[in-house]
C-alpha cells in the first residue's frame, strides 16, 4: 500500500513537471520570452466617472503587481504615473511628487512590463496618428496592451485635477475645472494602456496615456502631442486581473452606464 502511494506521488510530480515544461514551450511558441504578465487593475473607469474617488488599495500593492502604469490617488488627488517601478503624482498645480507606497488609489492599471514589440518612429506624428500607428502593429485589437512611448516631443499637452472634497462630484463635473499644461520641446515618457472597445467602462476604450517629463518637472494625463522622435514598446496580454472594491460606495452606484452609445456607435460601424 505504501509503495503504491509513493508511485502515485512520483507520478503526480512527473505530471506537474511535464506540465510546467509544456506550458513554457507553449508560451515560447508565441514569442513572449518570459511569458505574459497580466494587466492588474483596481476598480473601473466607470466607477471613477461616478465619483468613487477613494479606495483601499495601497500604491505598494500596485508596485507588487507591476512596474508600469497609470491611475489616480485617493480623493482624485492628481494623475498617477508608474514608471520603472516608481510611482509619481502630478498634482492639480502641475507639480510632480514621488508617491509614498502607503498612499491609496481608487483606480489604477499596472503591469510588469515585458515588451514583445517595439517601434522606432522618426517622423513627426500627432497623437491620433501615433495611436493609429501603434494600433496597426497590434496582432489583434481585441487584446488589451500596455504601451510605453519614450522620446522627444515637439509639443505636448497634459492635464491634472485638484484633490476633491466630500461629497464628491462626478468626474465629468470635476474635469470642467481641470488644469491643462503645455510643453514645448520636451523629453519624457508616455505610459498607458490600449483597451478594446468591449472593455468600455472597465477601462477607457482605445488609448489612455499619462506623461512624465524626464526632468520630473511636469506631466499628467496626456491630451495631445506631436511626437518628434520616439521609441514605442508594446506589451500585449490576454490576462486582465480586475480587483473590484468589495465595500464602500462602489457597491451602491449605478454602473449600467450611459456610455452604451459609444459601444453602439463602434459596433454599428457608424
Ligand atoms: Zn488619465
Amino acid at each position: 500500500m505504501k509503495s503504491q502511494e509513493w508511485k502515485l506521488a512520483l507520478f503526480l510530480v512527473v505530471i506537474a513537471v511535464a506540465g510546467v515544461f509544456a506550458s513554457s514551450s507553449f508560451i515560447d511558441i508565441f514569442g513572449n520570452g518570459g511569458g505574459d504578465k497580466p494587466i492588474y487593475q483596481v476598480s473601473t473607469i466607470g466607477a471613477l466617472l461616478e465619483g468613487v474617488y477613494d479606495g483601499e488599495t495601497e500604491i505598494g500593492t500596485l508596485l507588487e503587481n507591476g512596474d508600469t502604469g497609470i491611475g489616480t490617488l485617493n480623493a482624485l488627488d492628481g494623475e498617477l504615473i508608474i514608471l520603472d517601478g516608481r510611482a509619481w503624482q502630478v498634482r492639480g498645480d502641475g507639480s510632480v511628487h514621488a508617491v509614498d507606497p502607503s498612499m491609496r488609489t481608487p483606480y489604477a492599471t499596472v503591469t510588469s512590463f515585458n515588451s514583445d514589440l517595439s517601434l522606432d518612429l522618426t517622423s513627426p506624428l500627432d497623437l491620433p496618428a501615433l495611436e493609429d500607428t501603434i494600433k496597426d502593429t497590434l496582432s489583434s485589437e481585441n487584446l488589451p496592451c500596455a504601451v510605453v512611448i519614450e522620446g522627444t516631443f515637439i509639443n505636448l499637452t497634459t492635464r491634472s485635477v485638484d484633490r476633491q472634497e466630500l461629497p464628491y462630484s462626478p468626474l465629468v463635473e470635476v474635469t470642467v475645472d481641470q488644469h491643462p499644461f503645455t510643453f514645448d520641446r520636451t523629453e519624457g515618457t508616455a505610459v498607458g494602456f490600449y483597451f478594446p472597445s468591449y472593455l468600455d467602462g472597465v477601462g477607457v476604450p482605445g488609448f489612455h496615456l499619462h506623461f512624465l517629463a524626464d526632468d520630473r518637472n511636469g506631466g499628467g494625463h496626456l491630451l495631445g502631442c506631436t511626437a518628434e522622435r520616439v521609441k514605442v514598446w508594446i506589451h500585449s496580454t490576454p490576462e486582465l486581473d480586475l480587483n473590484l472594491p468589495s465595500s464602500g460606495p462602489f457597491l451602491g452606484i449605478n454602473l449600467s452606464g450611459e456610455r452604451g452609445g459609444d459601444i453602439e456607435a463602434v459596433e454599428g460601424g457608424r
